[in-house]
């Protein structure tokens, strides 16, 4: 049995660049068979996913994470390769480090621990990997769940390992995250010389106080868990490049951030009754990433919570901020979900980089959150 910072560190090594694995499942699986676990390779199109479980009686705790990691950005700008880990200072760097193979490592060590002093355990622990979290998110954890939830498997609790901390290990935890909605309008004017005005219709001014309207609604006040709903412009663009022609189109990209308050459906209408208000001849695409949710506290926020509290000293908070993850696959499945890891300042950023004590405090607070529900 090896450290949480050895395992994080072949991990790390390991070039998985979403959508690709890089191996990192199979040596997962390796260590969980090691244990009693019954593994399952369950690979959609270029998409590797991984199950694997111990034991047939319920509750069913399923730790869930990601193996694939976001592109590094110019490779020179790193001050060490980020697929060479290197510990620099007590902190750990390379891709991944953050998000989340130091979770995975804890998770697979505080498991190991757990069995080792626990080897008739009640319930059952399963691991769900995916190496599409970073990608689109289609052939991964959701389509793993249908493939499970027609087996017949009911899943109890579910932890996610992505790095939820702040500013130290433990102090945030996520029990929800808010919903994001993603539109793309187009506003149609008519086309012609900027010295002939008369016989143009100028989209940009057209959109000017429609877009004003829209940047000043509001649209929810937030509730006790979540921020209130927020609407961001990503994109804006028109014009043909010349000084002298008044486009015929202006074309906008904008993503809402949504709370509990408030439905996709409920914002799709209101963004058109400005625009229908103003009598825009527009169209408008819109894409849903993922409805918000939240999961109701019960045994494993209060097993994390004690977890923390015992390892760390404090408490954490319980909050639903960032921006979407795979524990909206679980919710839906009437899972009690907590997502808890390391510190997510550096996460999808150069020198991406974890505090090397807080992999073995983590595997720590995962291995008494096991104790707590199944021992
Ligand atoms: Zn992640």
């Amino acid at each position: 049995m090896s450290s949480t910072l050895d395992l994080a560190i072949d991990l790390i090594g390991r070039q998985s660049l979403t959508p690709n694995d890089a191996g990192c499942q199979t040596a997962i699986a390796e260590r969980l068979k090691a244990c009693d676990f019954k593994t399952e390779h369950l690979d959609f199109e270029d998409v590797h996913n991984l199950w694997a479980k111990r034991g047939e009686h319920a509750p069913l705790i399923v730790f869930a994470g990601h193996t694939d990691v976001v592109p590094t950005g110019p490779l020179d700008a790193w001050q060490t390769p980020p697929f060479t880990p290197s510990i620099r200072d007590g902190y750990l760097y390379g891709r991944g480090a953050a998000d989340m193979k130091s979770g995975l490592a804890a998770m697979v060590t505080a498991a190991e621990q757990f069995i080792k002093n626990h080897p008739n355990h009640q319930g059952s622990i399963a691991f769900l990997l995916t190496s599409d979290e970073e990608g689109p998110g289609i052939n991964g954890t959701a389509r793993v769940l249908q493939h499970l939830v027609k087996s017949g498997e009911h899943v109890d609790y579910c932890l996610v390992g992505e790095p939820t901390s702040v500013e130290r290990l433990g102090d945030t935890i996520k029990i929800g995250r808010r919903g994001s909605l993603n539109g793309t309008l187009t506003v149609y004017g008519v086309q012609g010389h900027i010295a002939y005005a008369d016989s143009t219709s100028n989209p940009i001014h057209l959109f000017a106080q429609p877009l004003a309207d829209l940047c000043s609604h509001k649209w929810d006040h937030g509730n006790e868990f979540f921020q209130p709903t927020s609407f961001q412009v990503s994109n804006i663009r028109a014009g043909v490049g010349a000084t002298n022609v008044v486009p015929g189109a202006l074309e906008l990209m904008f993503n809402f951030r949504f709370s509990t308050e408030t439905t996709a459906e409920k914002l799709k209408e209101t963004v058109e009754e400005v625009l229908r208000k103003h009598h825009l001849d527009y169209t408008i695409d819109w894409a849903l990433s993922g409805n918000p949710f939240l999961t109701p506290t019960g045994k494993l926020s209060e097993a994390a919570q004690a977890a923390i509290k015992a390892v760390r000293g404090y408490t954490a908070e319980v909050s639903t901020s960032g921006g979407t993850s795979d524990a909206r696959f679980f919710a839906p499945l009437g899972a009690e979900v907590v997502e808890l890891g390391p510190v997510n300042a550096t996460m999808h950023k150069l020198d991406e980089n974890v505090n090397v004590d807080d992999l073995s405090d983590l595997s720590a607070i995962y291995e008494k959150i096991l104790v707590s529900l199944l021992a």
